[in-house]
């Protein structure tokens, strides 16, 4: 009794498999460049490094601040973060002083 893979060969069809994905138009398969993204994309121009616009910016983004560290992108970048980290803390405390005095709600 053969199962499919005596039959073919695993090698077989891995090889098959991987001529199956060349035959497709969109066979650029590639990790994106971003380092917090890498997610696996298909583009048919061999020089797209990102998945997505997103990436893309915020890739420059990063280029542009290791370029100028006290460029305007990333001052504005922690000033949103301390807003919100400020919003976060304000938000614990108020819920902290409801639990604290219940009657104060
Ligand atoms: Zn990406």
């Amino acid at each position: 009794m053969h199962s499919f893979i005596n039959q073919y060969g695993a090698d077989e069809i891995v090889l098959k498999f991987i001529v199956l994905l060349n035959n497709i138009p969109f066979n650029l398969f590639r990790p994106c460049t971003d380092k917090d993204c890498q997610k696996w994309f298909a583009s048919s121009r061999s020089d797209k490094q990102y998945c997505s616009t997103r990436c893309s910016n915020r890739a420059r983004q990063r280029k542009l601040r290791l370029k100028d560290p006290e460029g305007y992108a990333e001052p504005r970048r922690k000033r949103l973060r301390d807003e919100y980290k400020k919003k976060c803390d304000d938000e614990r405390e108020k819920r902290l002083s409801d639990y604290q005095n219940p009657n104060s709600i």
